[in-house]
């Protein structure tokens, strides 16, 4: 389920999630977090940036602190898995229409890459995840996860979402017993979204 409004965090500076992690984590993850978030939101003048209301500003940000806090708290497990995959959502391929070369296979299911653009952050983030051993899905859904997740016996998993389908996408894979890594998205709206392709880098 996407959010039931639109945002574009891609005007704030990087500094300030990095602070929304230290933030989350330091003030004792879901304690206070609305007051914290709200806190934010004042100091880094998120409302002017992004137009959103304070109720879908804190929304977004308690989610942000959220999947943050659990990248900290997973990662020491992460870094010991071995048989990886990078789930990408199909909403940041550069084109959503016939230019767009990847094909759709239903039996995995997933969008396989052709590489067509260069400049494509899914194309650029496929082509830097199978170098380092990962298997990479560009995935419609979080419904796909599950019959990936049967198939393939992962241990860790990678997964770019919106905030909505990272909490969709972290409920499947505790209870499937797989260790998980998020980047939300920067920008949503369900097409020319956009992932923060440094930050993507690093937690692979
Ligand atoms: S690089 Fe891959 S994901 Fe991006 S537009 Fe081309 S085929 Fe589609
Ligand atoms: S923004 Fe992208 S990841 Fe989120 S629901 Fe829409 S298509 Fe899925």
């Amino acid at each position: 389920m996407p959010y039931k409004f639109t945002f574009d965090l891609s005007k704030i500076p990087r500094f300030v999630f990095i602070e929304i992690a230290k933030a989350s984590y330091e003030k004792g993850m879901h304690k206070q977090v609305g007051k914290t978030a709200q806190d934010i939101i004042k100091k880094f003048k998120i409302q002017e940036a992004t137009g959103l209301n304070l109720y879908d500003a804190v929304t977004l940000l308690e989610d942000i602190m959220d999947t943050q806090a659990r990248n900290l708290i997973e990662r020491e497990r992460f870094v010991r898995t071995k048989k990886r995959a990078l789930f990408l959502p199909h909403c940041s391929r550069k084109y959503m229409d016939g230019r767009c070369k990847a094909a759709f296979d239903p039996n995995i299911p997933s969008y396989v890459c052709a590489h067509c653009s260069k400049d494509c952050a899914v194309g650029r983030t496929t082509d830097f995840a199978q170098k380092k051993g990962y298997d990479v899905y560009i995935l419609p859904g979080g419904s796909c996860i599950p019959k990936i997740l049967k198939a393939k016996n992962y241990e860790g998993v990678v997964g770019v979402a919106c905030g909505e389908e990272v909490k969709v996408g972290g409920d499947i894979l505790k209870t499937m017993n797989v260790v998980g890594q998020n980047v939300p998205l920067i920008k949503n709206g369900c097409a020319n979204t956009a992932f923060n392709i440094e930050t993507l880098f690093k937690i692979l």
